[in-house]
């Protein structure tokens, strides 16, 4: 009943992709599925790099949670799978 044969990384992989639209770093944020409400840090997300792009999905229930694609001079970024991103702000402080 193994639906997904692909190997994956965890989501501290996307950091790098992710950087170029992000200013601050999504991977250390919580994200919460949209299908099964699980809210862990996007770095546990399972990360799939086989595709033309990035796809994270849920580590709880393999739920799409983000999807990046770059072509052109455009990035796509999907994150419908996504109930809310909480980013810690705390770190923002210090340089103002
Ligand atoms: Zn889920």
């Amino acid at each position: 009943m193994n639906s997904h044969t692909y190997d994956y990384l965890d989501g501290n992989a996307a950091a790098g992709e992710l950087s170029e639209i992000f200013a601050m770093d999504v991977t250390i944020a919580e994200a919460q599925c949209a299908h099964c409400g699980a809210i862990m840090r996007f770095a546990e997300a399972h990360l799939y790099m086989q595709a033309p792009g990035v796809v994270a999905r849920c580590a709880v229930c393999e739920h799409v949670l983000l999807r990046f694609v770059k072509a052109r001079q455009r990035a796509f970024l999907d994150l419908r799978g996504m109930t809310c991103l909480i980013l810690d702000t705390s770190q923002l402080q210090e340089s103002g």
